[in-house]
């Protein structure tokens, strides 16, 4: 597959793994395979949507400019508005913060035949917070752990879980904010914490090499996704999303043949009383 998958059963370094590759297709090929994998896509959110039985999260982690607007732009031109939403998490407010962690999160977790999209997540709490040391470290170290639990919870109760590393270069990233000072239409997402932030780019590589590291397991496994190339980007999440939904197609066609059997037993049956009392 075309992003790199993380289950547990092996130890990755992000150092190791290519922000630009291009799976050995053009883009215009590319662009075609995206089409007909996001066309597909949308086939089977509405199929487990009808269905009922699975929740949907997909979580969006990256640096700044790793492009995750533009990838939760991508999968809504393919999923239906009526069971998708998107939950962004900003800087933690003072309610939020009164908390524990993983309380904000909870509560936009997708139901069952639904889909979210975590634009960051709970994974904030051991990447920005680690870096900036806005917790003591033992604190945020049992996060993992809080993670892990929290995760298996959302899996026992039948959620899908994907996890995507938008991984770029510092170079691109560099590239992408000049591109903003650049281009008028960008210039409103300029902001020279971006700038700042970027300072700590290495200690946030190995925050999220820990995070992937740490977090990663059959059940929530982690993508990191070559995202230098945006047109890759999307073809990689789209791929990865594809085929976890499909593992789940054969139990959703059952389900919805049996939802048909019985609503067919049911009609049929309302008609034969409607015969006996003359009605039509
Ligand atoms: P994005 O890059 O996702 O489009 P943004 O930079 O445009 O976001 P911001 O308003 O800056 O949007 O909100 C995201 C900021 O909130 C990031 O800097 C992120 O690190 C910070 N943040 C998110 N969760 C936490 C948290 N738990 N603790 C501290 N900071 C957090």
């Amino acid at each position: 597959m075309f992003a790199e998958r993380v289950d547990g059963s092996k130890s990755i370094r992000l150092s190791e793994i290519p922000t630009n590759s291009d799976g050995g297709l053009s883009k215009e090929i590319a662009e075609k395979q995206t089409k007909a994998l996001g066309d597909r896509l949308g086939e089977l959110a509405d199929l487990m949507y009808f269905a009922g039985q699975h929740p949907l999260l997909v979580i969006l982690q990256g640096m700044d400019t790793s492009g995750k607007d533009g990838t939760i732009r991508f999968l809504l031109q393919h999923l239906n508005a009526q069971g998708t939403s998107v939950a962004s998490f900003k800087v933690p407010t003072p309610r939020e913060l009164s908390q524990d962690f993983l309380w904000r999160c909870h509560q936009d977790t997708p139901r069952r035949g639904a889909i979210t999209i975590f634009n960051r997540s709970h994974y904030e709490d051991v990447l920005v917070v680690r870096v900036h040391s806005l917790t003591p470290e033992e604190r945020w170290r049992k996060r993992y752990g809080h993670i892990r639990a929290f995760e298996d919870l959302l899996s026992d109760n039948e959620t899908i879980i994907t996890k995507f590393f938008l991984h770029i270069s510092k170079e691109e990233q560099e590239e992408r904010l000049l591109a903003r000072e650049k281009e008028t239409e960008k210039a409103w997402k300029l902001s020279a914490g971006d700038w700042k932030e970027r300072e700590y780019w290495q200690d946030y590589q190995d925050a999220y090499e820990d995070a992937i590291n740490k977090t990663s397991s059959p059940e929530a496994p982690w993508f990191v996704v070559p995202s230098d190339r945006k047109w890759f980007r999307n073809l990689a999440i789209v791929e990865a999303l594809v085929q976890a939904l499909e593992r789940h197609e054969e139990g959703w066609m059952e389900k919805l043949e049996k939802i048909g059997t019985e609503a067919k037993a049911e009609l049929a049956e309302y008609r034969s009383t409607q015969r006996g009392s003359g009605a039509n």
